[in-house]
């Protein structure tokens, strides 16, 4: 079966951990300071800390800008469940926007429409790996006194308007899962514009330990002590996981460029055939393209979708609207809400996209798909 996403892994990148294993840190060494280091270079410059998945990293991100209860974080539905939960988890409420038709992206009119004086939080996704109108919605954020989050799970490596993921949002937070841009196995980032906030994610992920001395509020124990002012978890990445974020963050230019010339080569093939639409893609946007999301017109995509499966293409489904899940339809979300976003998931099929897939491949997918759909 030809996956829908997966990994690659060079012989430099098997060295690179092995290296790690043979030294003296597993974990809280330099290589942890290295990653995030390099982290931050590819995201405007601004401060990066690494944790164990995209999951802790939207906690941490929420912890890092104080969401709690009384709190409105208005989010997009096209997305991975984590987006919204991990604000609910925190005690805020989730108000879901609708998409844009095209593009799946949040749609800062629909935004705009559901602000109200409680909103703290934006969350966009840069769905597939194309970044969301980050300035349209930085605007409506600054007016309602909002922070905007940038879940660039999909997107680590791309550009809007010629600024890099990253340097987008206020908050940033990454996934580096096998089927992502880049990979630690399990592992994820924040990268935050403010300092104070970089520092409170760092904290937070850190048990809450406070080291400097100058914040410290008891001043007569001794070298060794620390302190905790606030809760935190412990979601610290490995070294071992970081050699490998480290040496796979040389090879992102290269799986970028490889995701691209898969997305060219879908496109075309795809464009002149009925019943199938390509993703759109705006002028001002370079993507990282994580996914292609084809969509299939006319109430086939189940069919099409169990026909790739037989063929032995490994396609996926992104994403179900996240207020469908029973733990939202439960809570009184109701069908229906984001009418953009559930057109989309009804249409919505993930062919296998990763830098390994060769043309050949590529060509198999296409081939298959277009016989399923004539
Ligand atoms: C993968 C993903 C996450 C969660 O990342 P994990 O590393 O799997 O915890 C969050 N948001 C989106 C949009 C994702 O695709």
């Amino acid at each position: 079966m030809l996956p829908y996403g997966r990994q690659s892994i060079s012989d430099e990148d098997v060295e690179a951990v092995a290296a790690i294993l043979r030294g003296d840190w597993l974990t809280t060494g330099p290589t942890v300071t290295a990653f995030e280091t390099a982290v931050s270079e590819l995201a405007g410059g601004h401060r990066a800390v690494s944790c164990t998945s995209g999951t802790a990293a939207l906690h941490m991100a929420y912890a890092g800008l104080r969401i709690g209860p009384g709190d409105e974080v208005v989010t997009t539905p096209m997305t991975f469940v984590a987006t919204a939960s991990c604000a609910a988890i925190m005690g805020a409420e989730i108000v879901f926007a609708d998409v844009e038709e095209d593009t799946a992206l949040l749609d800062p009119a629909a935004v705009e429409a559901v602000v109200t004086d409680r909103t703290k939080v934006i969350a966009a996704v840069d769905y597939a790996g194309h970044a969301a109108d980050y300035d349209t919605l930085q605007a409506i954020a600054d007016r309602a006194g909002a922070k905007t989050l940038g879940d660039a799970a999909h997107s680590v490596g791309g550009f809007y308007k010629g600024r890099p993921v990253g340097d987008l949002a206020d908050v940033t937070t990454m996934s580096f899962f096998p089927t992502k841009n880049l990979t630690t196995g399990e592992g994820g980032a924040v990268v935050a514009k403010d300092p104070a906030v970089a520092q409170r994610v760092h904290e937070f992920h850190f048990i809450g330990l406070v080291r400097d001395p100058a914040r410290f509020q008891i001043t007569d124990e001794g070298p060794w002590h620390q302190e905790v002012h606030e809760f935190g978890v412990n979601y610290r990445l490995t070294d071992v996981a970081c050699a490998l974020g480290l040496s796979q963050l040389k090879r992102l230019a290269g799986f970028t460029k490889r995701r691209s010339e898969i997305t060219a080569r879908y496109n075309e093939a795809f464009e002149p055939v009925d019943g199938v639409r390509t993703p759109a893609q705006r002028d001002y946007v370079d993507p990282a393209w994580h996914l292609y999301p084809v969509r299939i017109l006319g109430g086939r995509r189940r069919e099409i979708f169990e026909g790739l499966r037989a063929a032995g293409i490994g396609v996926q489904v992104n994403y179900i609207p996240v207020y469908w899940h029973p733990v939202f339809a439960n809570a009184g979300y109701k069908r229906g809400m984001c009418p953009n976003a559930e057109q989309y998931y009804r249409e919505e099929i993930s062919l296998p996209m990763y830098p390994d897939l060769t043309d050949a491949d590529v060509d198999r997918v296409i081939e298959t798909l277009t016989n399923l759909v004539s």
